[in-house]
């Protein structure tokens, strides 16, 4: 499966990342700045933010993604295989990459390189 290249999609459709293929499975925050779409806005932009994880099984992770100067809460889906995170946000917004909500979360917990 692969992305669509340069292409609006709703951010309720899934959104492919690639894991590194060392062992660790690293994602960077350069990574996912690559992967952020163009209208998402910057880090200080959004203030603080809050996770919540709402479930987890079977390789899905839900995610509750509040954030401040953002009045939308997203639910995150992140499918988990091999090689690929598979991300989806309940948000709805059109964008070609990570909506705000998957671009906060992901620099959450990436890698700081
Ligand atoms: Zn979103």
């Amino acid at each position: 499966m692969k992305n669509k290249p340069q292409t609006l999609r709703d951010s309720n459709e899934p959104y492919i990342l690639w894991l590194k293929t060392d062992p660790l499975r690293l994602i960077t925050q350069k990574e996912i700045n690559d992967n952020k779409a163009i209208t998402t806005w910057r880090k200080e932009d959004w203030g603080r933010v809050r996770l919540q994880v709402l479930s987890a099984e079977n390789g899905v992770v839900r995610l509750s993604v509040a954030l401040q100067k953002h009045e939308k809460r997203g639910i995150l889906t992140i499918k988990v295989t091999d090689d690929q995170l598979h991300i989806s946000c309940s948000c709805g917004q059109r964008v070609e990459k990570l909506c705000p909500h998957a671009f906060a979360a992901l620099s959450r917990v990436s890698w700081p390189r």
